[in-house]
């Protein structure tokens, strides 16, 4: 039974000697507990911050221990009423290929509302944190501009439709010519803009003729610092990531403080969590808005538990479109 490690801390970015596949025992459910298969493993920018030693939102992974995160399982043996063997269960669970968990911290998958991924992404964690970002902080009105960075991840790439659905002018940064094609061909955005390549406050400024109402940041960064100056008047900043910064220790930058001032604007870091109580209502319209064909939603998809960290690592080096999962196993 395969296991992913943490091994040794990162001061930068992860790579393959801060992580380690060890050979584990297969445990035993008791009762209320359920052993399950993985099926699919979620990889995902936070779990760099779970990296660190240090106080968060979540706690550290422990050295020497499995890591974990969402993920989709099959429930191989049941010692609890709520759950059968075959059902199909989305938590939180350890990168171990089988592991024990209690039945109750795990929710049964809805197949007729999608594919078995979409729980890991538009109708999960990360759909869910595009939705309560762009609707409750960015507060987006008909005819406003937003810019999205990171526009072609999970999170970004939903953030960009609700944008569109919203009435408002799109305006998405990422870091490849796939990844702009695809915002334009399929997402049908507005602009964008390769930061790779182009000079990013050259052609923001060309972008965004009148001005930025909405930013939707998921980078932070040097991106942030030339979306700064160009914020209108009232505008509104959901602070929902902060990638660039993740694997720079002490990362400063270009102030921003009196660009916020001059545009009496609104910043507001949040972490999804922040919205439990509201979980149900934006998952009914995710899902709603699927179903009635208004989303798109693409996934990039490794194959096989060993690919796992190579999987994580990517995110840095914007490997994925869309989001990124590892397929560990058939149902
Ligand atoms: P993505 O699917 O967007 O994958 C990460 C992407 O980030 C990469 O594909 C890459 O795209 C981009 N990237 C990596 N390094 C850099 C860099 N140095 N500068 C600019 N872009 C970079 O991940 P998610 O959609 O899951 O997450 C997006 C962001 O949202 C992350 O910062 C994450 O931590 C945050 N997040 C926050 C949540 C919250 O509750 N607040 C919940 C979920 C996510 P490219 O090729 O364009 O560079």
């Amino acid at each position: 039974n395969k296991e992913i490690h943490l091994v040794k801390r990162p001061e930068a970015a992860p790579t393959s000697e801060h992580i380690q596949i060890v050979e584990g025992e297969t445990p035993e459910p008791k009762q209320g507990e359920v052993l399950v298969k993985l099926l699919y493993v979620s990889v995902d920018p936070y779990m760099r911050g779970r990296m660190n030693d240090t106080k968060s939102y979540i706690a550290p992974f422990a050295l020497n221990e499995p890591m974990a995160g969402g993920a989709v399982a099959e429930v191989v043996r049941s010692e609890a009423d709520a759950l059968q063997e075959g059902d199909i269960v989305t938590g939180m669970l350890p990168w171990k290929e089988h592991s024990v968990s209690q039945a109750d911290q795990l929710r049964k998958i809805d197949p007729s509302l999608g594919p078995i991924t979409y729980s890991l992404g538009i109708l999960g964690m990360p759909g869910l944190t595009a939705y309560f970002g762009l609707m409750d902080i960015g507060q987006p009105k008909e005819g406003e501009t937003i810019v999205v960075s990171g526009a072609a991840g999970a999170v970004g790439s939903a953030v960009v439709q609700l944008g569109k659905i919203a009435g408002c002018r799109v305006v998405g940064i990422a870091g490849s010519d796939e990844k702009t094609s695809y915002l334009k061909e399929t997402l049908e955005i507005d602009e964008t803009i390769n930061y790779k390549t182009e000079n990013v406050s050259d052609a923001l400024q060309k972008a965004c003729p009148d001005g930025i109402d909405v930013y939707f940041d998921n980078v932070g960064g040097d991106i942030s610092d030339a979306v700064y100056p160009l914020l209108n008047k009232f505008a509104r900043i959901a602070q929902c990531g902060a990638i660039a910064s993740y694997n720079v220790p002490n990362d400063q930058g270009p102030r921003m403080q009196m660009h916020l001032i001059k545009s009496s604007a609104l910043i507001k870091g949040f972490t999804v969590g922040d919205y439990q109580d509201r979980f149900s209502e934006g998952f009914q319209y995710l899902s709603k808005s699927l179903q009635e064909g208004k989303l798109s939603y693409e996934e990039t998809i490794s194959e096989g538990f060993e690919s796992i960290p190579d999987a994580f690592f990517g995110l840095f080096t914007g490997e994925n479109l869309g989001k990124q999962l590892v397929k560990v196993n058939e149902p």
